[in-house]
């Protein structure tokens, strides 16, 4: 176990499970950590749909799209539009990951599949992705 970069891996009863999730934090010795359900979808930059690399396909580039209306030219911080999801290509949110209703229903789909497997808890680096699930 390194410096500042702890993790821990916890077979756990579902219940049990949630129940630290919601608290957040677990005693494990001394230490107490804060704790995070990681879960990472995998999000392509170019077309800005779920589920594959930038680069593994050659779908509609909409990297530079501003990623609260949808359209060229500005920044979502500059932009005064309407939300309008490049994803979905629906409007009524934003494309950002926890706007989109197809990103929550990725995360909720992983959610389900890992809960029948062992629940794995990180505190550390690699959770830029990470999200929390309720
Ligand atoms: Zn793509
Ligand atoms: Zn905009
Ligand atoms: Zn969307």
């Amino acid at each position: 176990m390194r410096n500042g970069n702890k993790a821990a891996t916890i077979k756990t009863e579902r219940k049990f499970a949630e129940e630290l999730l919601k608290t957040g934090k677990i005693r494990i010795g001394w230490v107490q950590c804060q704790i995070r359900k990681k879960i990472q979808i995998t999000r392509c930059f170019r077309c800005l749909g779920y589920g594959h690399r930038t680069g593994e396909y050659q779908g509609e580039d909409k990297s530079d799209l501003c990623i609260k209306c949808g359209k060229r030219g500005h920044v979502a911080r500059d932009c005064n539009n309407p939300p309008y999801c490049a994803t979905c290509n629906r409007d009524g949110h934003r494309a950002d990951r926890m706007g989109c209703p197809t990103f929550r229903k990725l995360i909720n789909q992983e959610s389900r599949r890992r809960a029948n497997r062992r629940t794995t808890y990180r505190n550390g680096d690699g959770l830029q992705d990470s999200v929390f699930t309720n």
